[in-house]
């Protein structure tokens, strides 16, 4: 019953050119030269024979543009490209509420949309406001997921969620309060959707936090969490803004933007 599998594809919609101090939390601790690093900006689609759930939405293009970021396709282009449509998303998950993922959320007009009842929590409440976590959100993007919420098609999840058949929500935090990622069920194995629990697999092969943090030991505990997943037979861990995800999984260290795991 619950043997449906998915194809899972990783859809880079964005990029920018950052440092390896900027995206490491503390850089300097590991007394290490600074380096550039590519951030890429991704979400991903899973397409089974009965539904297809979108994990995240990318940023909007004006979200995008004031912190200076290079949009490479807008949300619906970008879904077009993983060759499916807004209309045809039966499920939206939302990882964590920052810009870079739930920016082209307005385009699902139909889609049931899911996130943690902590994430949600923790943005609509007072503590989101303040300027080291404001930052990395928009206010308008926060008033559209309590429209949401309103209009009752806001699922808000527990620590771990069945989203469908095969496909797992589990909380991590870390990152932010109620940071969630995704785990789908494919022929070759489970594709485990880090989001923004791993930016970068440097975080998770050499124990190196990210910048930006809620709280320090929940996100040392993801990566415990996550590596325990991924020994799973055939698991693959997915990052989520690092260039290696394309080179890993294609073979190919180039341009492509969209990545698919399907077996
Ligand atoms: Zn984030």
């Amino acid at each position: 019953m619950t043997s449906e599998h998915y194809e899972v594809l990783a859809v880079r919609y964005g990029t920018r050119q950052a440092s390896a101090a900027e995206v490491f939390l503390n850089y300097h601790a590991y007394r290490e030269p600074d380096r550039p690093l590519r951030m890429d900006y991704f979400f991903w689609v899973a397409r089974g024979p009965a539904r297809t759930v979108v994990v995240d939405t990318g940023f909007s293009p004006a979200g995008g543009a004031s912190r200076g970021r290079t949009m490479l396709m807008d949300t619906e282009p970008a879904l077009r490209a993983a060759g499916t449509a807004p209309d045809a998303v039966a499920q939206v998950v939302l990882t964590h509420a920052h810009y870079d993922h739930i920016g082209g959320l307005p385009v699902f007009t139909g889609a049931e949309v899911l996130m943690t009842r902590a994430e949600y929590d923790f943005w609509t409440g007072p503590m989101g406001r303040r300027g080291q976590f404001a930052h990395t959100t928009e206010a308008s993007e926060i008033d559209c997921l309590r429209e949401l919420r309103k209009a009752g098609r806001l699922t808000l999840t527990g620590r771990a969620h069945q989203i469908a058949p095969g496909i797992e929500l589990t909380e991590v935090g870390g990152h932010t309060p109620g940071q969630a990622i995704v785990t789908v069920a494919t022929r070759g194995g489970p594709v485990i959707l880090a989001s923004d629990a791993v930016h970068y697999y440097e975080e998770l092969e050499r124990d190196r936090p990210f910048s930006t943090v809620a709280d320090l030991a929940a996100m040392y505990a993801a990566f415990d969490r996550i590596r325990e997943m991924a020994a799973e037979p055939g698991a693959r861990v997915v990052a989520g803004h690092d260039p290696l995800v394309a080179e890993r999984f294609t073979g190919r260290a180039g341009s492509d933007d969209v990545i698919r795991f399907s077996s």
